[in-house]
């Protein structure tokens, strides 16, 4: 796509810090380093959304190995993350940490709060409704 960052990055036309790159897929720092490190791992054929991803248990293979390579690196943790709509085309985030650093504690802080606030947990009154609304069957 014309107008998206990310199929730009892959053509060369935007620079960026490549970790990883094949065929199919790139592998680049984030621009925001949420810690350092913090990677971006994406298909380069321009998809909206991961669960439209043709070969999606390809694409989380990759994101394992490299989950896994900087587990090897020395990081006790790599979280992986998908979210984000700034950019419309796939994208995962990796980001590796030791559990007790300022930056990664810095880039989380609205989700910690979110999970400590009791009042936001699934309860009597929504709890089966939420379930009704969402029950998955296979
Ligand atoms: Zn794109």
């Amino acid at each position: 796509m014309d107008d998206c960052i990310f199929c730009k990055i892959i053509k060369g036309i935007i620079p960026s810090y490549k970790i990883y790159e094949d065929k199919e897929y790139l592998a680049f720092l984030d621009i925001s380093q949420f810690t350092r490190g913090h990677t971006l791992v994406i298909p380069k054929k321009h998809v909206n959304y991961i669960w439209n991803v043709k070969n999606i248990a390809e694409y989380m293979k990759l994101v394992q190995n490299i989950g896994k390579h900087y587990r090897n690196k020395g990081y006790i943790y790599v979280d992986m993350m998908v979210f984000g709509r700034d950019v419309p085309h796939v994208h995962v985030h990796l980001i590796p940490h030791n559990g007790n650093q300022t930056d990664y504690n810095n880039a989380l802080k609205g989700i910690g709060e979110l999970q400590s606030d009791i009042n936001r947990r699934p309860n009597k009154e929504n709890g089966d409704k939420i379930v009704n609304e969402l029950k998955y069957e296979n």
